[in-house]
């Protein structure tokens, strides 16, 4: 997702956002059918252009998904909870000749595989973000050489419980493009942190009943339109009325 004009009422500026969907084509003849990960990051993407697509700002800096590292992800993992919502399901997942739903036996199955070696994932991103926490933290006389960068990230790891060879972390020391140049630094976690928010924001969802316009409009009123010109903390509690996020929705989302 990107855009192309942001919203703004200063500059009278309606906002024009895309999605780009690389998909494989099919050989002649076939049609391009799309595979279950593909179509949650459609979700997923569609779930950052309805941020963009739907802000209500002054200024254009401050509208749609110019909101901080830790939160604009959630809009967009929210948005994939859809794509298992029965009724959505059924609309998309059709026999490509016979145009039938998908029979509810084989919906169950992927479903129940989604949280294949869900501790697995959840234990490697942790260990990941605690390792760019160790070392994004380091006051600068104890930054350890290279030599020894190996060690520390074994120590920062064994601190928070999470020295563990069977499930290493997703991204070493070495290798951890996302903190060295990718902007990160002290930010990978927040891959987990919009997960939890985006799980307490679909549990919402669910409990006021996911498909009713008047609960849409409101994440659309209360939160999506938004932007960054509030804190994003009140935002999130005076759409779910939790104080503060709660996380134990994201170990019930993936099964643990
Ligand atoms: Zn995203």
């Amino acid at each position: 997702m990107s855009s192309f004009v942001k919203q703004s009422k200063a500059r009278h500026q309606q906002p024009i956002i895309y999605n780009v969907c690389n998909y494989a084509k099919a050989p002649e003849g076939q049609p391009t059918l799309l595979t279950w990960d593909e179509v949650t990051t459609m979700f997923h993407e569609f779930g950052h252009a309805l941020h963009g697509m739907l802000s209500d700002c002054k200024y254009n800096t401050l509208s749609g998904t110019a909101v901080a590292r830790d939160f604009v992800e959630m809009p967009s993992q929210f948005n994939e909870s859809f794509a298992t919502i029965p009724e959505v399901f059924n609309h998309f997942a059709k026999h490509v000749k016979t145009g039938e739903s998908m029979p509810d036996t084989l919906r169950n199955k992927i479903m129940s595989a989604m949280n294949y070696h869900s501790a697995y994932a959840l234990g490697e991103n942790l260990a990941a973000s605690s390792v760019d926490m160790a070392w994004t933290t380091l006051p600068e006389n104890e930054v350890p050489s290279a030599d020894k960068a190996d060690d520390f990230e074994r120590q920062a790891l064994a601190k928070v419980g999470l020295l563990d060879a069977q499930i290493p972390p997703r991204y070493s020391t070495s290798y951890f493009n996302h903190v060295w140049g990718g902007g990160y630094a002290a930010g990978y976690y927040s891959y987990l942190w919009t997960e939890v928010l985006a799980d307490n924001i679909a549990d919402c969802f669910a409990k006021r009943g996911a498909l009713k316009r008047e609960v849409g409009q409101a994440f659309r009123q209360q939160v999506l339109s938004k932007g960054n010109t509030e804190d994003l903390m009140q935002t999130f509690t005076r759409f779910t009325g939790l104080k503060s996020p709660d996380t134990s929705a994201l170990l019930k989302a993936r099964g643990l």
